[in-house]
């Protein structure tokens, strides 16, 4: 399994891409960067999109992908995420006032777009080949982070939370668990402005890498704009040598 980080930036400003991954080039995970990042013919190529939660930067893209699939011959892209996501979706973003409601559109070959609800704490196989586990995570909406797993290694793909501890558990009984991506978005001088909206800081993600037992590579992603220099003298001098700062651009093979 490769992955390459379209975008990891807690938010947006130039050269920092909003949350997605892309997936051996035909899943997805969140999409804030899928029209910015891919070519034309790699977002066609894409078959499904997982997403973590309904907040902007994990979905602003969405729309504007899926506009960009009636050619000829691309085939349905499955939106697969918890069923208050997806109502989030086509409530406030594919409404026929913000955007069209894609849920009906067809191409020259079948329904441009397929909702699968895929609820916190379900598992599914997934385009015959990627074990995906959901793992509810707190954050100040409904959000999942995903276990991927093929047969060569799992990763743990972690977005948007608060302190938790069934990400950890999950993590903890995966035996062919690879990498694991974990958030932290602002320093710990915003410890307060974390804890409301329910984000980490790097004290908090010293606590959190305690209940990690396997020596893994642990990426952190999610660093808000402007705060990246702080979060990474306080992120370094946690002194866990598993810690990996995650990059746009960067590729993780998994097994
Ligand atoms: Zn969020
Ligand atoms: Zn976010």
């Amino acid at each position: 399994m490769r992955v390459h980080v379209l975008g990891c930036s807690g938010g947006s400003a130039p050269r920092r891409e909003l949350t997605s991954y892309l997936i051996d080039d035909v899943l997805a995970v969140d999409a804030g960067a899928l029209t910015t990042t891919l070519e034309l013919d790699a977002q066609q190529r894409l078959r499904m999109v997982l997403l973590s939660h309904g907040h902007m930067d994990h979905i602003w893209s969405l729309p504007l992908f899926l506009a960009n699939r009636f050619q000829d011959g691309t085939l349905t892209c499955a939106i697969r995420a918890s069923g208050y996501t997806l109502e989030t979706l086509a409530t406030h973003q594919m409404n026929d006032r913000v955007w069209p409601d894609f849920t009906r559109a067809m191409t020259m070959t079948g329904p441009l777009m397929a909702f699968q609800p895929l609820e916190a704490g379900e598992q599914a196989t997934v385009l015959k080949r990627y074990r995906v586990t959901t793992i509810p995570v707190d954050h100040t909406v409904p959000c999942q982070a995903h276990l991927i797993e093929t047969d060569e290694g799992a990763l743990l793909l972690g977005t948007d939370t608060h302190v938790t501890e069934r990400f950890w558990e999950v993590a903890n009984r995966t035996p062919n668990l690879k990498a694991a991506v974990v958030e932290c978005s602002f320093p710990d001088a915003y410890a307060d402005l974390a804890f409301r909206s329910k984000h980490l800081t790097p004290r908090l993600l010293g606590e959190e890498l305690k209940k990690l037992k396997a020596d893994v590579p642990v990426h952190i992603t999610h660093m808000k704009p402007g705060y990246e220099g702080a979060l990474l003298r306080e992120i370094n001098a946690l002194g866990d040598s598993r810690i990996r700062p995650l990059h746009q651009g960067d590729v993780l093979e998994i097994g």
